[in-house]
């Protein structure tokens, strides 16, 4: 039996971010993978929000991303709404489908080492209090200290672990279809009784893309292509001598809502945990931003740095987002219905998000600028996205986001400078680790540099501490103009875990609730 600290069932773009993040902290994780390789039958996702451009952009790898795809000004919530105006690099939404950002992922995965176990299934696991038994398909097992469920909507760690998944029934089924047509279609939406329909131009310009109201839901038998033929007589009066389908498929608006996201050594991420309709193209954002959630800290457990209980925080701060988007989503679907009651209060919905603060704060949500962890009361920054200004260096000009790209977390001493530098290796090293907590330094209450190196110092293996100077202007989406901090705790996901003055309590409470206890005393 082979061991591992971490196995994740499922190599979609939840379960490769997932393994990237854990590799990335030096964890022994493998992938077990139903596919035999990385080709996705059908498109599925079309593109990524601005937050998950700025999480890839923490890790260094957005340009392989963003050279591959388009960039579009506006996200979508019922009608488009322009996000050029907001404080961020990517103030934008990339068009790239699925398939490219698996590829991408799966390419990362293999620079980091990451071995994916193919054409195997998960098909059910034992777990004790020292690890977890996974049964594959091949009759062989796994041992691991954790599972983590990023096997999809269906998910079958999420089943056995007997964890609840309320939610709503469907309401609406869309046939949805990728295939060859002899005649010219009728391009873009059209509106009837039964719905939105759409018809487009895949990116090899021959194949159409289609998407179908259905008269129905409910049908419990894969569609084919005879069903899209009819479907598109009775809408458009042709099926435009549709031929050679390579995807048929058929999804609705049923959303559905892990209501655990860990049973002890189990975990669920991405579509394992939460459903719901693709409209705002948000199921791939989340997944990738939960795996970025999850991944540090199960590291920090793994390496026995922090106790436990630190994954709880995974589902206090992921289950939220997923809820707002479960929302989101079925306003949208909402919206979309055809009688002339729902026409009207789409209506109403347009002149509201013509408006600048509606428009703003909907579109933060959509684009996921606007993620919220309640870590408590204080600065604006507390639990929000760290921004990626250019700060002033020891050695020059940098970005935030260059600190984070190994995925370690970042003291930024902004104030007086206490001699810390990212980029000397050295300094981590001789600034000695301490095995004793923290103590008030002698004489330091008016020297801050002091203060933060003693109060660093247990934890300099673990965290970046950096001094830089920001002279520019403070700004979040939404919130606008904020006061500037004089010190900053980044987290490895890129969100402020603690903000402040030094001089002030406080850090040390925060570097141990998100980093582990001073001492290195392993947790087991
Ligand atoms: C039509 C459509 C359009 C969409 N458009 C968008 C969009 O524009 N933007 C967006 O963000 N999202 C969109 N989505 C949603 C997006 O596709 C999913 O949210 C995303 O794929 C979830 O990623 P995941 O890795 O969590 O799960 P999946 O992509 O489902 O990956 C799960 C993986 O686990 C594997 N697997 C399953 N069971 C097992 C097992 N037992 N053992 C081993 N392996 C297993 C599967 O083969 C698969 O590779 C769309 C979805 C659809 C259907």
């Amino acid at each position: 039996m082979t061991n591992y600290a971490v196995v994740i069932a499922g190599g979609g773009p939840t379960g490769l971010m997932l393994a990237c993040e854990l590799a990335l902290a030096g964890i022994d994780v493998a992938i077990v993978e139903r596919r035999a390789s990385q080709d996705l039958a059908g498109s599925r996702a079309g593109g990524l929000h601005s937050r998950t451009i700025e999480v890839l952009d923490q890790r260094g790898i957005a340009g392989r991303f963003l050279s591959q795809g388009q960039v579009h000004k506006a996200v979508r919530f019922h009608i488009p709404l322009d996000i050029s105006d907001f404080p961020t690099r990517h103030n934008y939404v990339l068009a790239l489908r699925q398939n490219h950002i698996e590829r991408i992922l799966a390419g990362w995965a293999g620079e980091l080492g990451v071995p994916i176990h193919r054409q195997r299934e998960v098909t059910g696991f034992a777990q004790d209090d020292t690890g977890v038994y996974v049964e594959l398909s091949d009759g062989n097992s796994l041992r691991a200290e954790y599972l983590v469920g990023c096997d999809g909507g269906r998910s079958a760690i999420r089943k056995a672990a007997g964890i609840e998944f309320p939610g709503w029934d469907p309401t609406t089924s869309w046939l949805i279809a990728e295939a060859e047509m002899s005649e010219e279609p009728a391009w873009g939406f059209r509106r009837d009784a039964l719905g939105t329909h759409a018809l487009g131009k895949l990116e090899d310009g021959r194949r159409v893309s289609l998407v179908l109201t259905e008269q129905g839901v409910g049908a419990r038998s894969e569609p084919t292509l005879r069903d899209v033929s009819e479907a598109l007589i009775a809408i458009y009066g042709t099926d435009y001598g549709i031929h050679s389908p390579t995807w048929i498929s058929r999804f609705t608006d049923m959303a559905r809502h892990a209501a655990a996201y860990r049973d002890r050594r189990v975990l669920l991420a991405g579509d394992a945990a939460h459903v719901h309709p693709p409209v705002g193209g948000q199921g791939l954002n989340i997944g990738v931003q939960d795996a970025v959630n999850l991944g540090w800290k199960l590291a920090q457990v793994v390496k026995g740095t922090s106790p436990g209980t630190l994954l709880d925080t995974y589902h206090a701060e992921r289950h939220p987002i997923a809820a707002r988007v479960l929302r989101n989503t079925m306003a949208q679907v909402a919206l979309r219905r055809p009688d002339d009651r729902t026409k009207a209060l789409g209506e109403t919905v347009s002149e509201l998000l013509g408006m600048d603060e509606p428009r703003r704060r909907i579109a933060a949500e959509m684009s996921g600028l606007d993620v919220h962890y309640d870590l408590g009361e204080g600065h604006p920054l507390l639990g929000r996205r760290m921004p990626d200004l250019d700060l002033v260096t020891a050695t020059g000009s940098l970005r935030v986001f260059t600190f984070l790209h190994d995925a370690r977390p970042v003291f930024l001493n902004l104030g007086e400078p206490g001699g810390f530098d990212i980029t000397s290796e050295e300094s981590r090293k001789t600034d000695a680790v301490s095995s004793a907590p923290p103590e008030e330094p002698a004489n330091s209450l008016f020297c801050p540099a002091a203060r933060i190196r003693a109060l660093c110092a247990p934890w300099v293996d673990r965290v970046a501490v950096i001094d830089a100077k920001y002279a520019g202007k403070w700004e979040l989406p939404v919130i606008g103009v904020i006061p500037a901090p004089t010190a900053i705790l980044i987290r490895p996901d890129g969100y402020v875990a603690w903000t402040g003055d030094p001089t002030q309590q406080g850090l040390a409470d925060a570097l141990t609730t998100w980093f582990g206890p001073p001492t290195a005393r392993p947790f087991p």
